[in-house]
């Protein structure tokens, strides 16, 4: 999951909870420009941003950094409590910087609240590059050599006392009988 964070345009600011001097998008920015502009202030829900990874800053419409999330931080400001971001910025290599660095706004919509939630698409296909046995391995493929067998030994330990035997009459038992697929197969041969 990932929270955008448009920010508007140029201005001077003092008394900054952030002792910043400036926020808003100007041109030709660079990431540390924008990810400091766009990191905090905001009113934030904490229990929300606390499952997001990737903070995205957009400014007119496109992605002009993005950190991955570290820390929230509370600030006390003349409108009430606001929250600040902090993390590292993404570089290039990272599967999320790359995709979307300089890109429209993944998560663009027509609310004029400057702070989104949405999950990324290419973040839920780095997530699919984990062993599926759920060991927080990379893989190319579903599975880490090995642990297919791992994950269905593990389930047969768990759930049926440690008896292949049990767990394979079971499984016959909650599929659908095969009838139509020998159909299917017999009419295949007596065509041919
Ligand atoms: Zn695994």
């Amino acid at each position: 999951m990932a929270i955008r964070i448009r920010i508007g345009d140029y201005e001077r600011v003092t008394d900054d909870a952030l002792d910043r001097h400036s926020v808003g998008y100007f041109p030709r920015m660079t990431e540390s420009e924008a990810w400091e502009a766009g990191r905090g202030v905001w009113r934030l829900d904490l229990r929300m941003v606390r499952r997001e990874r990737y903070a995205l800053i957009v400014g007119e419409g496109r992605v002009r950094a993005i950190a991955e999330i570290t820390d929230v931080t509370v600030h006390g400001t003349d409108r009430g409590r606001k929250k600040a971001l902090w993390g590292t910025l993404l570089t290039a290599g990272h599967p999320i910087y790359d995709h979307y660095v300089n890109q429209i706004d993944p998560l663009r919509n027509d609310s004029r609240n400057s702070v989104a939630y949405g999950d990324l698409p290419e973040e839920v296909r780095l997530r699919a590059r984990h062993c599926a046995c759920g060991c927080g391995q990379p893989t190319e493929q579903n599975f880490v050599p090995g642990h297919a067998l791992r994950a269905i030994q593990a389930r047969i330990r768990e759930h049926f006392g440690g008896s292949a035997l049990s767990f394979l009459a079971w499984l016959d038992n909650e599929l659908p009988a095969e009838e139509p697929q020998a159909e299917v197969l017999t009419a295949d041969r007596a065509r041919t």
